[in-house]
């Protein structure tokens, strides 16, 4: 197969996949997304998806946060409906005391919560308005982008080696989340199993979303438009990903709890995803085949991948230069 010098492969096509493949078209290359899944079955899709990094310890994520701040924000007021990214006032809660992480304290209307403020059984919060982002519609928005815009194409097809794509691009990205751990092969990925329930909106234009490193059970109500997500879990070395009955009527045992109004919601689907854990986020260039072929790693995003995936993916493109 022919290779030309700005031809591009994402491997790829969640939050991360099409990220990064909008900043190699942004930065004049010719992209083709590889990806294994259709988009409904990937991590991403499964989302919430917060603005709020979770379950990655890497000291370079609250750089990679603000920049996803800004492109969420700007991509909230542009054109939200079509988006599916959204700027909503809420509160993230904990249910003992805890100290707000870096990139919290750093959104512009970060408040501490007084006790008063908060729903029973949490001790400590704050406020604030971040993004919140209806994952189908952003998934769809993103490829849109990408092949309207500029020209890529997506194409449903699983490699078993990233010799595959180099053999037809002289830059590919490996952005295969989970995928990673037999693809590179890459041991140090683990999953983190996550749950969540969807149901119809009763009127909720707040979210509350509970912090906490380390409760596998994690609360939280996100509302976009006509629906609430309700969640959630996080569970270590689980893989299934058939929705568990008992663990949706916990979550909306849970969230009912705090906004009793979801107890009788309509229930519209349930969502399961693979959070890609890692001790620190793959984020590097390597080479490949002796022959020039650069390989971008860009995975193991853990619970944070929405949240730091424009900082990430400009990170990474970045280091072509
Ligand atoms: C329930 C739940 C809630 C979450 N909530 C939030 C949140 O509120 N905020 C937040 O920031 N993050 C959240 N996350 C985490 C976030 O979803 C992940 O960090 C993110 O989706 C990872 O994206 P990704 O593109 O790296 O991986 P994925 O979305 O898993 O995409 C991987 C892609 O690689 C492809 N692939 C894999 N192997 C191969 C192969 N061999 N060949 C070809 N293609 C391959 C797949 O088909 C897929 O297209 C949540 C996760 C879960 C499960």
């Amino acid at each position: 197969m022919n290779r030309r010098s700005r031809d591009a492969i994402v491997v790829g096509g969640g939050v991360s996949g099409l990220t990064t493949a909008l900043c190699l078209a942004e930065t004049g290359y010719s992209v083709r997304v590889w990806a294994a899944d259709q988009a409904t079955d990937t991590t991403s899709y499964a989302a919430g998806a917060i603005y709020s990094p979770f379950l990655v310890d890497d000291d370079r994520t609250s750089t990679w946060a603000e920049q996803t701040f800004v492109e969420l924000e700007t991509l909230a007021h542009d054109r939200d409906q079509e988006t599916g990214v959204t700027m909503v006032p809420g509160l993230q809660v904990c249910r003992g005391p805890a100290q707000p992480p870096d990139g919290a304290t750093k959104v512009p209307s970060f408040r501490q919560c007084e006790r008063p403020e908060l729903p029973a059984g949490f001790v400590s919060g704050w406020s604030y308005t971040v993004p919140l982002v209806d994952m189908p519609l952003y998934l769809r928005y993103l490829q849109n982008v990408l092949v309207e815009k500029y020209g890529g194409t997506v194409e449903q097809r699983r490699i078993s080696t990233l010799e595959e794509p180099a053999s037809a691009a002289s830059v590919v990205a490996n952005c295969t989340g989970m995928g990673a751990r037999e693809l590179v092969p890459d041991p140090a990925l683990h999953p983190i199993r996550g749950e969540l329930v969807v149901v119809s909106n009763p009127g909720i234009t707040r979210f509350v979303a509970e912090h906490s490193k380390t409760d596998r059970e994690l609360t939280y109500l996100l509302p976009h438009r006509d629906v609430v997500v309700l969640g959630g879990t996080a569970d270590e070395e689980r893989w299934d990903l058939a929705p568990d009955e008992a663990v949706a009527e916990g979550i909306i045992a849970r969230c009912a709890e705090i906004e009793p109004s979801v107890r009788d919601a309509k229930v519209l689907a349930h969502r399961v995803g693979i959070r890609p854990a890692r001790d620190r986020v793959r984020a590097e260039r390597a080479s490949l085949n002796g022959d020039g072929t650069v390989v971008l790693h860009n995975y193991g995003h853990g619970g944070s991948g929405v949240s730091i995936s424009w900082g990430c993916a400009r990170y990474v493109v970045g280091l072509l230069d």
